[in-house]
């Protein structure tokens, strides 16, 4: 057996006591490691260890935090196929994907390594004579990170990456499914020469080490990705142990269709945004809301395309879709199948798939004929599903689009103006697409949503900040 990969704590490769498998989800007789499962106490070293490389971390010259951060974005960027086709094992998005996602962890880290030199305060005048005022951002200490399995490396990379620009020490829990990206990030700091402490990786599961740092009393932050259920108890904690907390949760993502929509721009918008990496996006539009005049021929396109997609092996280049990340998510999208025949219309798609690997394969699912209030509509499948409602005019499909508990993206199609700008303007969305899947984003610019998919400061570009760091305003008496 291979050696367990172990938690990086104080820059060493720390003692475990229990560890697991990391399986293929396209195959489950492929297995990627054995990763150690951290306990409270390895926690408890690795806030220690954070805290101990605080001072020195933050107050180190910028251009040490910018030199760390590129460093990894480099490495990274050269080792982008070989993480690419781990990150494609272990999570199940088609390498194309997996290999991009690498990219934008790496474009992520230089990006914040900019950042670090670009730190600037304000210098206001007093409202009394003689008297100069300084507003000066500093960090915050000790950030936890907790993350999901679906962007193992995108999202790790944009809460660490601007964590360390701004002089924070870091502590980091990946999702139990997907150590193995969290790992190489590590692996990296440390062929990096990370000063010990500022990166602490402990790997394991949500209600051992998750519950450990919530508990930490030392730790001033916590930054998650995650679902819902779990983002509201982090928010409960948070506030009982008297943490900043920021999260970023769940999406019932709506994608509006008037008539006068292109169709080829509408029907590539809506299949690569519902389905590709197996529809498993927090963006991922799983509502189509589409204007009766275009409905039938947009119903009848997007059967013809879900047709021609392929699902299978991540890593062969034929396959569009890979498998579900795992068995309890595959029954849980298969159980959302089986509603939609109670609920919708029709269903098109949506069966499993017996392939000759033994994986976790779904066909993406059409729900035709459906109403908004549906069960189906009302809450987040995370696969490869999405449903079509009919409505009559532009006003209709805004008012369903913002029929929703969520707010993540939104996206229109049209080629009027008119109702592109007001989509933008009465959209209850943070992100908006006009004519775009409404996944797929840019790394510079701010990430995040409204009502119960969000909470708390933007994250990425130069809005993560705010987060990140704490303001101080300082008062000079010069006279
Ligand atoms: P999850 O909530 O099950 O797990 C997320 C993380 O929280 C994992 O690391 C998990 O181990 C940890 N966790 C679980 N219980 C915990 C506890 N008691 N204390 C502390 N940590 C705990 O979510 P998931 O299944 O990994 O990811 C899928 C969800 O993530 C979906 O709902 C999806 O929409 C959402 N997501 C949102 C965004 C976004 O930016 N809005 C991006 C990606 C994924």
């Amino acid at each position: 057996m291979s050696e367990v990969k172990r938690n990086l704590i104080a820059g060493k490769w720390s003692d475990y006591t229990q560890s697991k498998s990391n399986k293929n989800p396209a195959n489950v007789t492929d297995i990627i490691g054995e990763y150690a499962l951290g306990s409270e106490k390895d926690v408890n070293l690795a806030v220690e260890a954070a805290q101990q490389a605080f001072q020195n971390w933050a107050n180190a010259s910028p251009q040490v935090r910018h030199d760390l951060l590129d460093s990894v974005g480099n490495l990274m960027a050269a080792r982008s196929q070989e993480i690419g086709t781990i990150l494609a094992r272990e999570e199940g998005k088609s390498l194309a994907e997996a290999t991009g996602e690498t990219m934008r962890a790496s474009q992520v880290f230089k990006f914040f390594a900019g950042e670090a030199l670009r730190m600037t305060g304000d210098n206001i005048a007093s409202i009394r004579p003689n008297i100069n005022i300084d507003v000066t951002r500093e960090p915050l200490g000790v950030v936890g990170i907790i993350t999901p399995w679906n962007f193992p490396i995108a999202i790790p990379a944009w809460k660490i990456a601007p964590a360390l620009a701004f002089g924070n020490c870091v502590v980091m829990k990946p999702a139990d499914l997907t150590p193995a990206c969290a790992h190489i990030i590590a692996e990296l700091f440390v062929e990096c020469g990370a000063p010990d402490g500022v990166f602490n990786l402990v790997m394991g599961r949500g209600s051992v080490v998750g519950e450990a740092m919530l508990n930490h009393p030392d730790i001033a932050a916590i930054t998650f990705t995650g679902s819902v259920e779990t983002g509201k108890h982090i928010a409960l904690k948070c506030v009982e142990t008297g943490k900043k907390f920021q999260l970023e949760m769940g999406g019932k993502n709506p994608m509006v269709i008037l008539d006068d929509a292109d169709l080829d721009v509408a029907v590539a918008a809506c299949v690569s945004g519902a389905f590709y990496s197996t529809g498993q996006r927090c963006t991922a539009p799983s509502r189509f809301i589409v204007q009766k005049g275009i409905h039938d021929a947009f119903v009848s396109r997007m059967k013809q395309e879900m047709s021609k997609l392929t699902v299978g092996d991540p890593l062969d280049s034929n396959v569009n879709i890979g498998p579900v990340v795992d068995e309890r998510q595959l029954k849980s999208n298969l159980a959302y199948v089986e509603l939609a025949k109670q609920e919708a219309d029709e269903v098109f798609g949506g069966e499993q798939l017996e392939l000759e690997a033994q994986g976790f394969y779904q066909k993406p699912a059409l729900f035709i004929g459906t109403t908004n209030d549906m069960r189906i509509n009302r809450e987040e499948i995370f696969g490869p599903c999405a449903s079509v409602i009919k409505v009559k005019d532009y006003e209709e499909a805004l008012k369903v689009a913002n029929d929703t508990d969520f707010g993540l993206a939104a996206g229109i199609c049209t080629q009027s103006l008119k109702y592109a700008t007001k989509f933008k303007r009465q959209s209850e969305a943070g992100m908006v697409m006009v004519n775009l899947p409404t996944a797929g984003v840019d790394y510079h610019v701010p990430f995040g949503g409204r009502k119960g998919s969000s909470y708390g400061a933007r994250e990425q570009g130069q809005y993560a900040i705010e987060f990140y760091t704490i303001v101080k305003t300082a008062y000079t008496f010069a006279g």
